[in-house]
């Protein structure tokens, strides 16, 4: 296949008011200036030849062909690829994200196998390279300013640890994610890390993003980049993992993939691979009590409620940015999307089109795992196949058992290693050998952290602090 020669895309904002960009802007941008999302404005489709050649390549080749149509020409094929290539150094499996057969018709796509144990060092390990190529490029430096629910700080820590163009300020809720997803983030001692506990829920630090994004002049005057999951570049390096499960599977119309959703990153890139070739049935939005996307697809209302602290705190979460880019994608109209927009913001809550809601459930269908089921599954997985789940991935084990058929093939994305929330398993388990080394050293080293109001100009004093 060439690409060559090919107008590169572009991208727009689902609200349609801010200015159209190339891929090298965009994944610089975060929030476009009207409040929405960047999307590219039409889905690349794939030669079936070529994902069937898919079946051949590495984790690491596919990856070049899913990315390529959607960068433009600031980038060489070779640079690209070396890119690719040193971001997933690290992993720990060869594989990348190895696809664990435990039945006939059931599988574990294992996304934990980068330095800090959940699915998000997939796409942080190359945004940070990426960026770094075109910051030294252009003899720049970058403040990154970033929200997490626990897994995302980490990721874009280690990835970042190593760039000297950057400072990275991380934004987690105080108290409310695990000990050992705290400890990966604060035990990192470079002086450009810098993790800020907010008295407050995930919502509100990404609120709290969100404000100083909003003001233009600071936003610029302090050089600021954004690497949440609304990052484009994030979204696009997970098409990868659906390409590449696909293609070590032979049945793939009977596959269904399961995803425990927060934010709904990891499973729009899975309806985005299906909108560029990849033929298998359906997506599963497995969520936790916080289940406001499972209430969404039953009822077609868009209702946030307060957010519930679970044992899979990566995932409790009501304000589920990326579904805008669904909502934009199932009605394609940017007044429509702006509308349910201000109704969120104004109301806490949406209702779909009946034809919105329709299209949405082609391709998606959802369920609610609780608290004594994700017990119950992580339990029964351990006595059963002696592997251990995360609580996570044990949410979307059991969304998804409870939504398949029975011709059907589940693939789970166990976004996570058990070890990250080591104190949750093993309480559950009644056994410690899952932990790793890694893990137990985490528990000796000294940890860094301010704590902070909800108040976004404290974390401007904050960053001015920091930055001359
Ligand atoms: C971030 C995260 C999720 C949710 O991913 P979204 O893209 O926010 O839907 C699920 N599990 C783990 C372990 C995570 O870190």
């Amino acid at each position: 296949m060439t690409t060559d020669n090919i107008q590169p895309l572009i991208y727009k904002s689902t609200r349609g008011q801010a200015k159209e960009l190339y891929f090298k802007d965009v994944i610089f941008e975060g929030l476009a200036s009207d409040g929405g999302l960047y999307i590219p404005s039409v889905w690349p489709k794939l030669d079936n030849d070529l994902i069937t050649e898919f079946k051949n390549m590495s984790y690491q080749d596919i990856a070049f062909h899913i990315f390529k149509p959607y960068i433009d020409t600031s980038i060489s094929d070779d640079k690209l690829k070396e890119i690719i290539f040193e971001s997933y150094n690290k992993f720990t499996d060869d594989e990348i994200t190895p696809l664990n057969q435990i039945e006939e018709k059931e599988y574990l796509l294992e996304l934990f196998h980068g330095p800090t144990y959940a699915f998000k060092d997939i796409a942080m390990q190359f945004i940070s390279r990426l960026m770094d190529y075109y910051l030294t490029a252009d003899n720049k430096k970058i403040n990154i300013l970033g929200a997490t629910s626990g897994d995302t700080g980490s990721a874009a820590i280690y990835g970042f640890e190593s760039v000297q163009s950057s400072n990275v300020f991380i934004l987690h809720p105080h108290n409310l994610i695990s000990p050992t997803q705290r400890k990966f983030m604060t035990t990192v001692s470079s002086k450009n890390i810098i993790n800020i506990a907010i008295k407050g829920n995930f919502d509100d630090c990404q609120n709290l993003i969100k404000e100083v994004f909003s003001d233009e002049e600071y936003k610029k005057s302090k050089n600021l980049g954004a690497i949440n999951s609304i990052n484009w570049a994030r979204i696009m390096c997970q098409i990868t993992y659906y390409f590449y499960a696909a293609s070590r599977i032979s049945d793939i119309e009977n596959v269904v993939f399961s995803v425990p959703t927060g934010n709904f990153g990891d499973i729009l890139a899975g309806y985005i691979s299906k909108k560029m070739g990849l033929n298998f049935r359906k997506l599963i939005i497995g969520t936790n009590e916080n289940n406001i996307l499972d209430r969404t697809l039953k009822t077609g209302e868009h209702a946030v409620k307060d957010v519930i602290s679970t044992s899979s705190p990566s995932i409790d979460i009501q304000i589920s940015s990326n579904f805008e880019r669904l909502i934009y994608d199932a009605c394609k109209d940017s007044n429509v999307v702006s509308e349910l927009m201000e109704n969120l913001k104004n109301k806490g809550s949406y209702k779909l089109s009946n034809e919105m809601r329709e299209y949405i459930g082609t391709y998606f269908s959802s369920d609610t795992a609780n608290k004594k089921e994700v017990e119950e599954i992580i339990l029964s997985y351990f006595k059963k196949y002696n592997i251990t789940l995360d609580p996570h991935t044990a949410v979307g084990v059991m969304c998804g058992k409870k939504q398949k058929l029975s011709e059907d093939i589940l693939v789970t994305l166990s976004t996570a290693h058990p070890a990250k929330f080591k104190e949750t398993v093993s309480e559950i388990i009644s056994d410690n050998s899952f932990i790793t080394d890694k893990v137990k050293s985490l528990d000796t080293l000294e940890e860094h952290m301010i704590i902070a109001n909800k108040n976004a100009n404290d974390i401007k004093k904050l960053i001015d602090n920091h930055v001359a």
